[in-house]
Order: structure tokens, then C-alpha cells, then sequence
């Protein structure tokens, strides 16, 4: 016999249905499951990331889809989830609802009201660790505080992986016949549209649809075993495809991470260790993001909140449109202004040069990012603002500015990734690509209109070097 009779698994940012741990615990524990979503209009209010609204209303579609192949539905209602949960629950007559944990400040606001209104209800309120292998303060330093350097931090998560690896990176397969249809709501079929989000066509940089949902996610890491021992040497090299690009599946849960580390363990490599690590920083930054929230609206290190940022609307309208005068940076904001998407590489070269060579405030960046990344991610995102701004745990020294032609020319070596974003230079030769502007003239434009640089690197290093230190 069952424990519950009947209960609600509410998705939330974890569309699939194999290695689910909520969906496996609630199949587990239950005679009878109902999958559930809410369209939440609360988190929606001035939500500007189109691409995000337009992949989640695909990932719904596909599981619903999926839900109907097994006899049962996906429930899509629309307003508050810290309203709509409780009552769905007693209009449903479940016992209990089974959810995976969010660690977002948000999120768990909604998520412990939600729990006082079941509790008010005699209803259960289980929810579980799924998308990272080590949460909250699982991983401590020898003196029992959460750590905020990386290093010795992913020392300790592989040592903790290694205490118990079959438990740590067990596969949660649902018993998926519990599902049921739920059939007596009216409001049942609740889609983004409502709210004003009209489609926009997903696609990659080949000018392909975007494909989603959780035979997408299995695809592109199958799709990843080749090249994942050559992640050592080809990650840092946007023109070459040596990364997974499962960044968004990571962040909608279109892909489970226990998966992932055990694909790492299939393709054992320097290149495979190389890409958990990544997996790693991925965890670090949730961590911090849940032991630290005061970094989604400040510096990691307060001190650094009363740096004197400057501003110029210009400029920063330049940088997001791609019009910096400076190569390698008008590629990646082109590349993510056009696709939602662009190279680790390419984050940290802009990211840093909105910092130290516009001074920028690192939160328009950041803000920018979160409007515009298909996987966009509060705890990476700001994490890597933070880090390129040098206002973070572990961040780059505020002393280490990169210069972002040298970047160029190490990475992009031949220009193939700026010929491809910046049709400007596309005539022009490996040496020049990196600086097109004539020698003479530091202010002068480049071939084809392209634009004459918005700022001398040499100058801003020392101004950024300068309002650190003032501080
Ligand atoms: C300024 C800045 C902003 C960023 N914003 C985001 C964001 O909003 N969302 C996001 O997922 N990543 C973010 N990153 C991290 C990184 O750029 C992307 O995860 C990566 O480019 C995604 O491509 P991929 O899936 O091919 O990565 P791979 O190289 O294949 O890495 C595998 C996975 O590891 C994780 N990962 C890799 N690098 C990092 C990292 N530095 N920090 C945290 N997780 C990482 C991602 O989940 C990624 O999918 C940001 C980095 C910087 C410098």
C-alpha cells in the first residue's frame, strides 16, 4: 500500500521524467500522481528573457506530449504558486505534493509559503536535492563554514563524490504508470501566451530551429562523447564546437546532472575531468548563491558595493549592440544578441571589458545577460559578473585586466570566430582582424564602417586599477 493516496509532483524547473527525484519519490510514495506546472505570474512580472518564456512553453509542450504516450496529462494553470499550490491541492483531494528543491532567494520565499499553507491543509510538502549532486552546506571547510574559494571546494565535493559514489550519482527512475490525467478542472491548459509572450523563433547560429525538451538534452550528450576528452584543449577556442552546449538543458533540467557526472565517469579523460570540473563551478556558484543571497543584489564582498562606477549610456548601448570598436568583444555580444548564447571564452573577455574598460557597474552586465541568455542562470551569471568583475569569491584580481585584442589573438587566432559575427572584417587578414583601426590614429574606424574603438585599453586599465584601490 501506498503512503499517500493521491499527490501533485510540481515541475518547476525540471522537465523530464526520467531520473526525476521528486517524480521517482512521488511514484514511489503514492497510488495516484498528478504532474503539475504553474505559469507563474509573480516571477513573470517584468520578465524580459523572451527566449527563456519561449523554451519553457516548449519543454511543456514536449512533456506533455510525452505524459499523454503514458495515459496522464500535464496540469498547466497560471498565477501565484504560493497560492495556486495550496489550492489546486484541496480542489484535487491530494495528500501530499512532491517537489526538488530551488535555491534561488525567490524561489525559496515562494517555496516555505507554499509549505506553511500545505501544512495548514494536512498536506505533505516533500521536496528533494536533483539538480546539483552536493547542496547547501553538504560541502564545508575542516572549519564547518561553507567555502568561498573554488579550489579547495571542488577538492572537497570529489572527495565527498568518492565517500558514497553509487548513492550520490543514483538514477531515480519514476514508476511512470502511477501517473494519472487529472480530468475535472476547467483551467487545465494555461500557456505563456496569456501573458503576453508572443513566440520568437529559437535558433541556433546556423540559422536552424532550436531543439528542446529531454531527448534533446540525451542527444547533445551523446553528441558530446567524442570530443569530451579534447574539452582540455578545445574549450577556450570559441570558433572550434569543443563544448557541450547543455548549459540551458542544465538550467531547465532537461537533462539530469547525476547523468551527466556518470557520462563523465563512462569518458574518463583529462578532457572529461576538465568538463566536471565545470559541472563543479556550476554547484559552487548554487551554493554561494544559497549560503550567501546577498550577491544576486551586491558584491560578494560588501566592501566593493562603494566602488565609483562610471556611466555612459552610449557606451553601454555600444557594448550591447556589439559596436565597441574592439573585435572579439562586438563578436560575442552580436553572437548573443542574435542566438542567446556565446562562448564561456568570450563571456569573460566582455564581461571584463565592460568592467575595466568602460567601468561599467558589473549589474548592467549582468542584467544585460539575464535578458538575453537562452541559458541564462542567477547563480552563474552572477557568479561570472562577479568573478570578471573582481567583486566576487575567488574573483580574478582587480589588478589582472585582460586586454581583450591579446585575448583575441590567442584564442580567436585566426579570426574565424570574429569573420563570423563581425561581417565588417570579414576581408581582413589573421594579424589585422584583432585591431582593424590604422596604426596612426588610435580613433580611426576600421574597413567597412566598422567602428572606431569607444576607449583606449592601456588608459582604462590603469582608471579601473585606480577606482579599486581607492576603495
Ligand atoms: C559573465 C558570465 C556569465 C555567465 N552566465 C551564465 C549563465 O547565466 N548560465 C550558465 O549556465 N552559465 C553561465 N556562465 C558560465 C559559462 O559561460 C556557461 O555555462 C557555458 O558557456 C555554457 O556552455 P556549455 O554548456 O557549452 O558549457 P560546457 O563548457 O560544456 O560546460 C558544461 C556545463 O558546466 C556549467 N558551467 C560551465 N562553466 C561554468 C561556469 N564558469 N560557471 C558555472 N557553471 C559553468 C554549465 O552548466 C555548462 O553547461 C557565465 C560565465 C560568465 C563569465
Amino acid at each position: 500500500m501506498s503512503q499517500y493516496a493521491r499527490s501533485i509532483v510540481w515541475f518547476r524547473r525540471d522537465y523530464r521524467l526520467s531520473d526525476h527525484r521528486a517524480l521517482h519519490e512521488a511514484c514511489a510514495q503514492s497510488s495516484e500522481v498528478i504532474p503539475v506546472f504553474v505559469i507563474d505570474e509573480v516571477l513573470l512580472k517584468g520578465f524580459k528573457n523572451v527566449r527563456q518564456v519561449q523554451f519553457i512553453q516548449a519543454c511543456l509542450d514536449d512533456l506533455e506530449e510525452r505524459l499523454r504516450e503514458r495515459g496522464s496529462r500535464l496540469l498547466v494553470v497560471q498565477g501565484n504558486p504560493a497560492h495556486k499550490i495550496p489550492e489546486l491541492a484541496k480542489m484535487l483531494q491530494v495528500n501530499a505534493v512532491f517537489l526538488n528543491h530551488d535555491y534561488e532567494p525567490m524561489a525559496k520565499l515562494r517555496d516555505a509559503h507554499v509549505e506553511r499553507e500545505l501544512k495548514k491543509l494536512g498536506v505533505a510538502f516533500l521536496s528533494f536535492k536533483d539538480q546539483v549532486i552536493f547542496e547547501r552546506r553538504e560541502i564545508l571547510s575542516g572549519g564547518g563554514s561553507p567555502y568561498k574559494v573554488f579550489t579547495p571546494y571542488s577538492r572537497a565535493w570529489l572527495k565527498a563524490l568518492e565517500t558514497d559514489r553509487a548513492s550520490h550519482l543514483k538514477e531515480y527512475r519514476p514508476d511512470l504508470k502511477k501517473l494519472v490525467a487529472e480530468g475535472s478542472l476547467k483551467e487545465r491548459n494555461a500557456r505563456f501566451a496569456n501573458l503576453g509572450f508572443d513566440p520568437v523563433p529559437l535558433l541556433d547560429e546556423n540559422g536552424k530551429p532550436l531543439k528542446f525538451g529531454e531527448a534533446e538534452g540525451r542527444a547533445l550528450l551523446k553528441r558530446f562523447a567524442p570530443s569530451i576528452a579534447h574539452y582540455k584543449k578545445d574549450r577556450d577556442f570559441p570558433s572550434i564546437e569543443g563544448t557541450s552546449r547543455l548549459s540551458v538543458h542544465f538550467r531547465f533540467g532537461t537533462i539530469s546532472v547525476r547523468e551527466a557526472v556518470r557520462f563523465c565517469s563512462e569518458h574518463m579523460s583529462e578532457g572529461a575531468k576538465t568538463w566536471l570540473n565545470e559541472l563543479i563551478w556550476r554547484e559552487f556558484y548554487m551554493m554561494i548563491l544559497d549560503q550567501f543571497p546577498h550577491v544576486e543584489k551586491g558584491a560578494f564582498k560588501p566592501e566593493f558595493d562603494s566602488l565609483k562606477w562610471e556611466w555612459s549610456r552610449e557606451h553601454f548601448k555600444a557594448w550591447c549592440e556589439g559596436r565597441t570598436g574592439f573585435p572579439i568583444v562586438d563578436a560575442g555580444m552580436r553572437q548573443l544578441k542574435e542566438t542567446g548564447w556565446m562562448h564561456n571564452r568570450v563571456r569573460m573577455i566582455v564581461a571584463m571589458f565592460l568592467t575595466k574598460d568602460l567601468l561599467i557597474h558589473w549589474q548592467e552586465g549582468e542584467r544585460y545577460f539575464a535578458e538575453q541568455l537562452l541559458d541564462h542562470e542567477l547563480s552563474a551569471n552572477n557568479g561570472g559578473w562577479q568573478w570578471s568583475a573582481s567583486t566576487g569569491c575567488d574573483a580574478q584580481p582587480y589588478f589582472r585586466v585582460m586586454n581583450p585584442v591579446s585575448q583575441s589573438e590567442r584564442f580567436d587566432p585566426e579570426g574565424k570566430y570574429i569573420r563570423r559575427w563581425v561581417p565588417e572584417l570579414r576581408d581582413s587578414d589573421a594579424k589585422r582582424i584583432h585591431w582593424p583601426h590604422e596604426e596612426e590614429g588610435l580613433f580611426s574606424s576600421g574597413p567597412k564602417g566598422y567602428p572606431a574603438p569607444l576607449v583606449d585599453h592601456k588608459e582604462q586599465r590603469i582608471k579601473a586599477i585606480r577606482m579599486f584601490k581607492k576603495d
